[in-house]
């Protein structure tokens, strides 16, 4: 049997286990410590743009507090990108607030700043003005940053800007994560750097840093007993897991430089391929990650569907996926408001993410390769 080739999996530098080390040699195995303030300031000087970094559990945890500083509660709208992973919206639910979907466009795969702004004016109109919009750069491909601001700008509504799958991706040459008002990261296992599980805020206001960091970590006042004035999280990033996000920091430009090539790998085996188109940048502005390389098939044109390629593949020990499920077609948020059409849809009926690991080997790019060919043959 084959060993399996996965879709993203943990890619690790070297240095990973000399951070861990020292956190074991010095006893910080908590919730705090030096690699937690070592790996905050590693994305502060990464990102730029006076960018202030709390480290946290997990990205889902967030744009859990992203809204609580927001201050969405009970009742509240917010906007959500309905093509995205569910962390994206559930922790509108979290707060008791009610997700608000918006289709996506066709040249970025993320929110649409047309309906984005239809739905404003409606929700306006029945009476409540979202509270906060988000928007996910999808795949590592940034969303259409300067017109999703301009909404923003104009409607007085803040920017949640999940960033979790485009950490080193870029629009206009400036690193997404730091658009929003509030941003996010997530150092998940399958994303293009990991701390196994992790996230971050990113904001240019280093109070709403420290409220992060206050809430993340029980919202303790300052006493010497233990005296809470607010409810608070266990959210905060282990000293363990930070010591490996040190060393992946290491890494990370060169893990971009890695997915972007698989993304040139897909684009040269379906060159001359009519029906089958790779998802890449379609303007000077945009760079993306390639976190993940995506393809869209028209089974019209060539005769199979994403899905008999995904089984071919898997028949291989090749791992692949569909795209997002939109979370208006989700049964959880079947009650949920929606603004669109169906781009989205369409995107998630016709794409397919194929493995695209920085730390694939030729071998395995080899078999991934031959395997693609094999296939199409059947069909040309
Ligand atoms: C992974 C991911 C998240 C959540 O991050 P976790 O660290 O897994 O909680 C949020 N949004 C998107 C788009 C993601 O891909």
């Amino acid at each position: 049997m084959k060993n399996k080739i996965y879709l993203s999996s943990p890619h690790m530098g070297g240095s990973e286990r000399n951070y861990v080390t020292n956190a074991f040699d010095t006893n910080w195995i908590a919730p705090l410590g030096p690699n937690v303030t070592g790996f905050e300031k590693d994305i502060e000087t990464y990102l730029g743009n006076k960018s202030n970094v709390a480290a946290l559990s997990s990205g889902t945890a967030a744009i859990h507090l992203a809204l609580i500083l927001l201050d969405v509660s009970k009742g509240d709208e917010v906007i959500c990108q309905s093509m995205t992973f569910s962390a994206s919206a559930n922790p509108i639910v979290y707060q008791g607030a009610t997700p608000i979907f918006v289709d996506s466009e066709p040249e970025t795969w993320n929110i649409c700043p047309l309906h984005l702004e239809e739905a404003i004016k409606d929700r306006i109109k029945n009476g409540k003005k979202p509270k906060a919009i988000i928007a996910v750069h999808l795949y590592g491909m940034p969303y259409k940053v300067d017109e999703v601001i301009a909404i923003s700008k104009k409607y007085e509504i803040p920017i949640i800007e999940d960033s979790a799958e485009a950490l080193g991706s870029t629009y206009k040459s400036q690193n997404c994560g730091t658009f929003g008002d509030i941003g996010v990261l997530s150092f998940n296992g399958n994303k293009i750097i990991t701390t196994s599980g992790g996230g971050a805020l990113v904001t240019k206001n280093p109070d709403v840093k420290q409220k992060a960091i206050f809430l993340a970590t029980q919202a303790r006042d300052t006493a010497p007993h233990y005296q809470h004035s607010e409810i608070g999280y266990n959210y905060r990033l282990s000293n363990i897991c930070a010591g490996i996000g040190r060393g992946q920091m290491e890494v990370l430009d060169n893990h971009i430089s890695l997915r972007r090539q698989m993304n040139a790998f897909y684009q040269e085996i379906f060159h001359d391929i009519e029906g089958v188109s790779v998802f890449t940048e379609k303007s000077k502005d945009l760079f993306s990650n390639h976190w993940l390389t995506c393809i869209l098939i028209n089974q019209q044109k060539i005769g199979f569907s994403p899905s008999d390629l995904r089984i071919h593949l898997a028949s291989l020990q090749i791992e692949s996926r569909p795209l997002w499920k939109p979370m208006h077609l989700q049964p959880v948020y079947k009650e949920a408001p929606y603004y669109g059409k169906n781009i989205s849809e369409k995107l998630f009926a016709t794409g397919l993410c194929l493995p695209s690991g920085s730390n694939l080997t030729n071998e395995g790019k080899n078999r991934i390769k031959i395997g693609i060919q094999d296939f199409l043959n059947k069909y040309l």
